[in-house]
């Protein structure tokens, strides 16, 4: 099989810029369905993930017993909460939405399953797939054959284990997946890979050990939805976000070192990634 590595250059292409007459509808609208009891973090990490990446409007749907939590700590977002009983309110207003995200600390939110399987069949619009939002996937992992609009799975070796029953995943996995399911497989690990359905695998050359801490894949999740929203194709925007991700990462050990490097530093430190590109 062969692997790709992904390079600059390429991330210097597909950066989609920004053009003078625009306003904040031309840079996607996206959604998040993020975070539960005890899991505020996440929510925060994905939201500010898709702001920093350029997002124009990002909506962070949450459980309304955390809203009160994120709405202090988030600023950029619009935050909304929502219920047991309300969950499906809260996804057909996402349905306008360019992208949503489903799944970074989602799973102590009681109905974490159905929203993320009513989403695969309900949202005219890609969907990016985290954490819980893959656990959620577990016995009903055929519900991603039949989705009309692409869907990027972000798991790491774990989570890809107990969704498919695979340890220690191969890149040549990640890619069986990816074709097998039509999805594309974006498998977290020291050298992350891309899978996209019609085949092609990628390798990330961008990050370090000092990413490997909770928090850390919550701002890539976002950091992809934001990329698709503002009109990259799914596999693009997984290659582009786990560069981007990793040169974070990268320019955060540098000055601060493995040890003491924090997501909510490689959050700071993405603007100015971003002036390394066109
Ligand atoms: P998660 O496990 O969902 O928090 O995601 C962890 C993030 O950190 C992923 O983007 C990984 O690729 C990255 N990461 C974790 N461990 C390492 C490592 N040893 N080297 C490089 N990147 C890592
Ligand atoms: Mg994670």
């Amino acid at each position: 099989m062969q692997i790709e590595r992904f390079t600059k250059v390429q991330v210097d292409a597909l950066l989609p810029g920004r053009k003078p007459e625009t306003s904040k509808n031309d840079y996607g609208r996206v959604w998040a369905f993020c975070g539960s009891s005890g899991y505020t973090g996440a929510p925060y990490f994905a939201a500010q993930g898709a702001v920093r990446m350029g997002s124009g409007i990002v909506t962070l749907a949450v459980p309304a017993d955390i809203y009160p939590i994120l709405a202090v700590k988030l600023n950029e977002p619009v935050i909304y909460p929502y219920t047991e009983d309300s969950w499906q309110d809260a996804l057909h207003r996402a349905e306008r939405s360019a992208a949503c995200l489903i799944g970074s600390g989602l799973g102590h939110f009681a109905a974490f399953r159905e929203l993320t399987l009513t989403a695969l069949t309900s949202l005219p619009c890609p969907i990016v797939l985290d954490a819980d939002g893959i656990n959620a996937l577990g016995g009903h992992i055929d519900k991603l054959c039949s989705t009309a609009y692409p869907v990027v799975l972000t798991p790491h070796a774990g989570e890809f284990s107990r969704l498919t029953g695979i340890d220690h995943p191969t890149a040549e996995d990640a890619a069986a997946f990816a074709m097998r399911y039509g999805c594309v497989l974006l498998l977290k690990g020291h050298r992350t890979v891309v899978a996209a359905p019609d085949g092609t695998v990628t390798c990330n050359t961008t990050g370090n050990p000092g990413m490997a801490k909770g928090g850390s894949g919550d701002v890539l999740a976002g950091m992809i939805l934001s990329l698709i929203g503002q009109g990259l194709r799914p596999a693009d925007a997984a290659r582009v976000g786990a560069w981007l991700h990793g040169r974070c990462g990268d320019v955060c050990a540098n000055r601060l070192s493995e040890y003491g490097m924090t997501p909510t530093d490689m959050l700071s430190v993405l603007p100015e990634v971003l002036h390394e590109y066109n």
